[in-house]
């Protein structure tokens, strides 16, 4: 059996993560459970480190922390070094409650919202990604008005788009995030933030897209940005200190799925970037990248109780699950795919084929089709690994099911760093007639 992240199987013949057993976890903290192996996520984000470490590329790693955002995450995240995406006010927010340095936070989003843009300023912020002419008008305002200076960034379009396993070239980029290059746009933005006396330009950024398998599609995006910087150096003498490449890069949700390392795909990466700058005569500017998922997609596991089942003769067999879209709902968004064993007998032989059904009333709430499983019994416990990225934070309480818990495993010791929601929470906001 192939095991995701650091899960393994005990002497007990159960799967473990993090050296503690899984089915200790679901009877400790109830289901359904996210768990995360905090080695793992350590690793992940040491080995994009050490990529610009060993090129003596100055840098700058940001988790993307929408991927999953939670004190004790931001926490691990600053423990680790990590610089820090946000993307909305709730996540500043929460990174600024864990304490986390603001200098080395960054705020992305479309649509950034005048409050928002104002806590932003006041909280001193590290740097602010600028997506749109609109938002250039409002930051200028909110500057001028608080005599602050702001570190921005322009976020630009190089039209190459990543799915995957394929990129698309568009001649002109569809897309509602960042100034378009081919269409002057982004020049037009860079003049005329360079003429803002409150805002220092630091340089530009550009996110191709997620879950990104090859280098192809990031290279050709720094080609045509840097391309582009040579264009501005000779005819505005600006230089982009900083060029930040995104994030998406892709983990192994089945096998299928063939990721390179974050090490490889950094150095390559970094290799190209100081080749074109060297051809160009350009200085090498600080490279900044942006993961989300691939720091904790594949640290995460989602612990499932296995309830009712239905067999359609001659067509299939459904398994119900005590979660289902409210914890995950990326399969019926995405048709993501996920694997999946029972934990209290992960290498037991396979007897049937089975579709893991959630339990919200929506014929679309599925987890897994066609799953191989051993004979199922009332008490097993079912895992889905993979879950570490987009599922807490895309959890939602369709069908008034209570959020979750979120439990750290570390050193075959767990944590729990987010509280499963009661029924009380899910009406504390109501506000009754009568
Ligand atoms: C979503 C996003 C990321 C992170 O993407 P992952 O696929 O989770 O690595 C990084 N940067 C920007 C601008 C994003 O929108």
């Amino acid at each position: 059996m192939y095991t995701y992240g650091s899960t393994s199987i005990n002497n007990k013949g159960n799967l473990a993560i993090g050296d503690v057993d899984t089915i200790d976890l679901a009877k400790q903290f109830g289901t359904p459970l996210y768990v995360y192996d905090v080695a793992f996520i350590r690793e992940r984000a040491r080995g994009f480190k050490l990529a610009f470490e060993d090129q003596k590329v100055k840098s700058q790693v940001a988790y993307a922390s929408k991927a999953f955002s939670a004190i004790a995450m931001i926490q691990l995240a600053e423990e680790e070094g990590l610089s820090l995406d946000v993307v909305s006010g709730g996540e500043l927010y929460t990174a600024i409650k864990a304490g986390f340095p603001v200098e080395r936070i960054h705020f992305h989003g479309n649509n950034k919202s005048k409050q928002e843009l104002e806590m932003a300023v006041e909280s001193g912020i590290g740097c602010i990604v600028i997506d749109n002419f609109y938002e250039i008008e409002l930051l200028k305002a909110i500057c001028s008005e608080k005599n602050a200076t702001i570190n921005i960034l322009l976020r630009v379009t190089p039209g190459v788009e990543a799915h995957t396993h394929d990129y698309i070239l568009t001649g002109q980029e569809d897309s509602k995030f960042g100034f378009d290059l081919q269409n002057g746009q982004a020049e037009e933005a860079l003049r005329t933030v360079l003429d803002v006396k409150n805002f220092v330009v630091l340089g530009l950024h550009c996110h191709i897209g997620s879950q990104i398998f090859e280098t192809t599609g990031v290279l050709l995006a720094a080609k045509k940005i840097i391309e582009q910087m040579l264009h501005w150096k000779n005819k505005y003498s600006f230089e982009a200190t900083v060029l930040n490449l995104g994030g998406g890069f892709g983990i192994r949700y089945t096998k299928e799925d063939e990721p390179i390392s974050p090490y490889q795909y950094v150095s390559e990466m970094l290799k190209e970037v100081k080749k074109l700058t060297e051809q160009h005569s350009l200085k090498l500017p600080e490279i900044w990248i942006e993961p989300g998922r691939s720091l904790v997609g594949d640290a995460g596991i989602t612990l499932y109780q296995v309830g009712s089942s239905k067999e359609v003769p001659r067509v299939r067999k459904y398994l119900a699950v005590d979660g289902g879209m409210s914890d995950n709902i990326r399969p019926a968004l995405y048709q993501a795919k996920y694997e999946a064993v029972l934990a209290n007998k992960p290498l037991e032989k396979v007897k049937e084929v089975v579709s893991i059904a959630g339990k919200c009333c929506e014929s679309g709430d599925m987890l897994i089709w066609d799953l191989p499983l051993p004979e199922i019994d009332d008490e097993d416990i079912l895992a889905v690994f993979c879950t570490g990225a987009y599922g807490y934070s895309m959890a939602n309480n369709y069908n008034r099911l209570p959020r979750p818990a979120v439990v750290f495993v570390e050193n075959g010791k767990s944590t729990l760093v987010v509280k499963r929601e009661s029924y009380e929470d899910l009406i504390k906001l109501d506000l009754p007639l009568y």
